[in-house]
């Protein structure tokens, strides 16, 4: 008689880099294997709702391609020959390297290098314990949303905003600088739920007609790197006809007849030659915002790609606080809530070990790192070893000819720690077989709401894979590096990083499965100041003094009132096209490169291209097309769409290099040049030459 499988339904959270940090239902159908993942209902951000790319995530943690054993090349470096080899062999060897680089060189010459494959605390930080203890070169994260963060955070004073599940309350939805129906499916959960229950309008401003805004009521297409022209020609709107609130603004904000006066010149006509948006629509969508009380700005990380990035978030950010909005229920500003989780990650990070003369060398610049660029190196040493674990800079990272040069380099040691083989894997020395998120303990953030989890181990590793945690472990064992951090297991660093943030202990986390952090309605909404030490607003930004981050690039030059700052990479006779490199639906970044269903929905490579600008170098839909400027060139397909302003290239990423034809991957075009205040990487701020491929 057949005996049927017991099916377990276990919580979890997803751990991939995205804000939705959703709470997961999924079925565990013995020690080792899993069934469906479902969105938990019971937790209301996630409201039963997860990406496809999770909902089938049995594909990915089962994937025959998974990593099992740690290997040794054999063959040249980035041929893809390896060697099985033991753990121990495998470690010793790291270590060794890692030592003799110290030894010739100086600690600074090892560089950790990880980011957000994974989310959680233990895995994804616990690195930096490591660099720290042993005085390595550390790791400046700028990849991400740094630029957004300063921008909004100058405004408000913190990194926290309105409860995101008031979208449901609100009359508009105003969703700018993020494509949510890609990357963060839970936003369009609240919107139209406001849409449904409220009669509300969702408004879309982006720099394409994306999935977001073909659903939308109102669309708003700019040219990219315009968002803080646009947002002075409605503010200019606002005060022009009478839907400012002065009385808000004299009690919330710092100097608000300053802006007014400023914004007299920044009128719709002048926006408009900036943006492309029509002066028609500019004057309609200011009027929407300003009869529209309960108005939510979703304001996304689109905004941190643009070399001007920090004053379009502000900018943006600035128009509630001209219209009162934040005074409403359903009304105001949302980011994200990194303000709000508190977590004192001294154990996990071993801050007590931080030399700050130690240099600190920045994520984005890794090209011009390996390649021996004097200033990206700090006038330091050079880098001869490296560990990575949860990145694949070899496809993510711009300026990828440098990329791929500095790891070609015969005198660099590189070992890679992966659940598949990544292309940065390819180029590794040693390379050692990761766990994925349910077969090791983690703590969870969700950057886009404000519940913290811990995710449990739910079934066991295939093969010989080891979590981070195991090997900086087993690796400090060997190098003599010395830590409490290093003798704990992780439920043990759960239990002292929640304690040590006040969040109680892992128990009681475990107990509530999830904690709502969200305060009440008065302090998200600040209606008893925002928090700055003036408890206003500020229009005026201060960006030579950010609230965080290490500064860069010449911020004094930046304009302190909201404004269109013309520092994006300007299109030129050479260079007629502005590329951006915005997210695909089916992979996020590079993770899911590898599931056959994520293959299968995003197809070859593809750029959108505007009709009226492919018909005069003759290019036809589906014709292969190369990209080029001084960084680098890619291939790709043509796609004829009409959803973008003229002289505007989209490529939705990122695919692996080795997809595109002859092997160059879209980040060739992509530069690594400091973003100010506080460093950053300008993805979507590309000039470019696009021509026909021939053959
Ligand atoms: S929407 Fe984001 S957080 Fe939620 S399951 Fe998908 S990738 Fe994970």
């Amino acid at each position: 008689m057949n005996q049927q499988t017991r099916i377990d339904i276990r919580h979890s959270t997803c751990p991939h880099d995205c804000p939705s940090a959703c709470a997961l239902d999924v079925e565990v159908i013995d020690g080792r294997t899993i069934g469906r993942v479902r969105g938990s209902k019971r937790q209301t951000y996630t409201a039963g709702v997860v990406c496809a790319k999770v909902a089938r995530y049995a594909e990915r943690i089962h994937h025959p391609d998974r990593l099992l054993h740690p290997m040794r090349r054999v063959g040249p470096k980035g041929a893809g020959k390896f060697a099985r080899i033991g753990w121990d062999e495998a470690l010793g060897e790291i270590a060794e390297k890692f030592l003799q680089a110290e030894r010739e060189f100086g600690s600074q010459s090892v560089w950790p290098y990880y980011y957000a494959g994974t989310m959680g605390l233990v895995m994804r930080d616990g690195l930096n314990r490591l660099t720290h203890v042993k005085k390595y070169s550390r790791f400046y994260s700028t990849i991400c949303a740094n630029v957004a963060r300063v921008g909004f955070a100058n405004g408000t004073g913190k990194i926290a905003g309105v409860d995101p599940r008031e979208m449901a309350l609100s009359d508009l939805i105003v969703i700018w600088g993020t494509n949510p129906v890609n990357t963060q499916v839970n936003v369009m959960t609240h919107a139209a739920r406001a849409r449904k229950e409220r009669g509300a309008k969702i408004a879309a401003v982006d720099i394409y007609d994306n999935e977001t805004m073909k659903q939308a009521d109102v669309k708003i297409i700019l040219r990219p790197g315009t968002d803080g022209a646009f947002a002075c020609g409605v503010m200019h709107v606002l005060f022009r006809d009478g839907h400012a609130d002065r009385a808000y603004m004299a009690k919330y904000t710092d100097c608000p007849d300053e802006l007014e006066a400023h914004l007299k010149a920044r009128t719709p006509e002048w926006a408009s030659q900036i943006c492309g948006v029509p002066v028609a629509e500019i004057e309609a969508f200011a009027k929407l915002v300003g009869e529209t009380k309960r108005t939510f700005f979703r304001l996304g990380y689109g905004f941190t790609r643009s070399r001007n990035g920090a004053t379009q978030m502000h900018a943006a950010s600035c128009i509630p606080a001209v219209t009162g909005a934040w005074q409403y229920e359903g009304g105001g500003a949302f980011f994200n809530n990194a303000a709000l989780w508190r977590f004192d990650e001294s154990i996990i990070e071993g801050h007590d070990a931080i030399d700050h003369a130690t240099r600190l060398l920045d994520q984005s610049q890794i090209g011009r790192i390996l390649v021996g660029d004097r200033e990206a190196l700090g006038d330091g040493p050079p880098v001869k070893a490296m560990l990575i674990q949860n990145t694949n800079p070899m496809t993510v990272a711009p300026e990828q000819d440098l990329v791929r040069q500095g790891f070609a380099r015969a005198d660099l040691f590189v070992a890679v720690h992966e659940q598949f083989m990544t292309e940065t894997a390819q180029m590794a020395d040693i390379v050692l077989p990761a766990t994925m998120f349910m077969e090791h303990d983690d703590l969870y953030y969700g950057g886009g709401h404000q519940h913290i989890s811990v995710g449990p181990k739910l079934i066991d590793p295939p093969g010989e894979c080891r979590s981070n945690h195991e090997v900086l472990q087993a690796l400090a064992r060997r190098l003599g590096a010395i830590h409490p951090g290093f003798e704990m297991t992780p439920r043990e660093l759960i239990d002292a990083t929640l304690k040590k943030s006040g969040h109680g202990d892992i128990a009681a986390l475990e107990a509530d499965i999830w904690r709502d952090l969200q305060p009440d309605f008065r302090t998200s909404h600040y209606l008893d100041g925002f928090a700055h030490k003036d408890g206003k607003f500020h229009f005026k930004a201060d960006w030579v003094h950010p609230p965080f981050g290490r500064v860069m690039g010449n911020p004094e030059r930046m304009p302190s009132l909201p404004d269109h700052w013309a520092v994006t990479e300007d299109v030129d006779q050479q260079h007629p096209f502005r590329l951006a490199t915005s997210p695909a639906r089916s992979f996020l970044n590079t993770s899911f490169n590898e599931t056959p269903s994520s293959q299968a929905m995003e197809g070859a490579p593809s750029v959108m291209i505007h009709p009226l600008d492919a018909a005069p170098i003759g290019i036809a839909d589906g014709d292969l097309v190369t990209l080029g400027n001084d960084r680098g060139q890619t291939s790709l397909i043509a796609r004829l769409f009409e959803g973008v302003r003229r002289g505007v290239l989209i490529a939705e990423s990122i695919h692996p290099n080795r997809a595109h034809p002859g092997g160059r991957g879209i980040n060739s075009l992509t530069g690594a040049d400091t973003v100010a205040p506080i460093g950053g990487a300008a993805f979507h701020d590309n000039k470019v030459w696009m021509r026909k491929s021939i053959g």
